[in-house]
């Protein structure tokens, strides 16, 4: 198995990073002269904290890691970028993934001219795991639980792709507040893997921008010399540790677990539906008669879900989040009419 300091491009090994003007001074001062801003206070005359360290550790705290594990980006979008740019020389690396899945990865890779490898997931879209370890190439990117498709993968495959995969294995646990497991507390046993999550669904703080990466410090330390020096901007971080302290949270997620449970035994009731997938999110992918037709009509009723059967495998497949009690009892009246 290759290390760390093996899998880096290696122009990025030595690479010294920008040193912000806030970087170099460790504590307090009584005059900021320093980064030729607007002298006169506001909310914003000041640059932020280029390493978010009031917001690392109240984070450190509720995740249990260290801060020196955590890399926060503007969106895990953010992240997954930096991770194919440290890792990935493009015309000559791979990047791996399991379609159907998450478009950025692909997207991402493309943008960089790193190869993409497709290994798709089987019809009940579990991992094949022989055949993903067959490929070489420096990140394989595993979306649990999954996304458009719900499903979470068991444990054991994970971990036995982590423990085999001769790279960085990435798993995005963007809908992990919604799962059964999260394998977080894996990352001080297995130095090849890079677990992000994002403050964009069960948080409910999609439009703050904020993405988190844990990892062994050896990857933080790589990611965070890479970024923009102020790449998450001060109302962010405030915003965000006012969350963590909050139990907004929770409350929500059980509340969408709860109408998740609902919404799945109406759907079910439904002539026109064929069948609900399993869901560790807080979507379902759902397979119609004639899904192009139901998100049409929807869609002229103004309710817009996500029309997935492009993807492989989800032929006549939508996928609905899980709204409000009020919005789901929109959509289902919606889709009786159609039965
Ligand atoms: C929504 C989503 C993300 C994340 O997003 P940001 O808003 O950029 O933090 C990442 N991965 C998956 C699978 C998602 O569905």
């Amino acid at each position: 198995m290759r290390s760390i300091r093996e899998l880096i491009r290696d122009n990025i090994r030595d690479i010294k990073p920008y040193a912000s003007a806030r970087e170099e001074f460790n504590g307090l001062a009584e005059v900021y002269l320093d980064a030729n801003e607007n002298p006169f206070p506001s909310d914003f005359n000041r640059y932020p904290d280029p390493l978010q360290k009031k917001l690392k550790k109240a984070l450190a705290k509720i995740k249990g890691t260290k801060t020196n594990q955590i890399f926060l980006s503007n969106g895990s979008d953010e992240a997954i970028d930096w991770m194919v740019r440290a890792f990935c020389e493009p015309k000559q690396d791979a990047i791996i993934y399991n379609p159907p899945t998450f478009g950025m990865y692909k997207v991402v890779a493309a943008i960089n001219d790193v190869e993409i490898i497709a290994v798709p997931m089987n019809a009940d879209f579990e991992i094949p795991v022989e055949k993903t370890l067959a490929q070489k190439g420096k990140i394989l990117f595993i979306c649990n639980p999954n996304n458009p498709t719900g499903n979470q993968q068991a444990k054991g495959t994970i971990i036995q792709l982590i423990e085999n995969f001769d790279g960085i294995v990435v798993v995005d646990e963007a809908y992990g507040d919604f799962a059964d497991y999260s394998l977080i507390e894996k990352i001080n046993q297995y130095p090849n893997l890079v677990i992000m999550q994002t403050f964009s669904k069960a948080w409910g703080l999609a439009g703050l921008r904020l993405g988190m990466t844990f990892a062994n410090p050896e990857i933080i330390d790589y990611l965070t010399k890479l970024k923009m020096p102020y790449n998450v901007n001060s109302y962010t971080q405030k915003e965000a540790i006012k969350s963590l302290s909050s139990t907004k949270k929770d409350e929500e997620v059980a509340l969408i677990l709860k109408e998740k449970k609902a919404l799945k035994e109406a759907l079910n009731q439904l002539e026109i539906v064929e069948k609900i997938f399993p869901s560790a999110a807080n979507f379902f992918l759902v397979r119609f008669k004639e899904a192009e037709k139901v998100y049409q009509k929807l869609a002229e009723k103004k309710l817009l879900v996500r029309n997935q059967s492009y993807q492989i495998n989800c032929k006549n497949t939508l996928r609905i989040t899980v709204g409000t009690p009020k919005e789901n009892q929109r959509l289902l009246s919606e889709l009786k009419k159609m039965s």
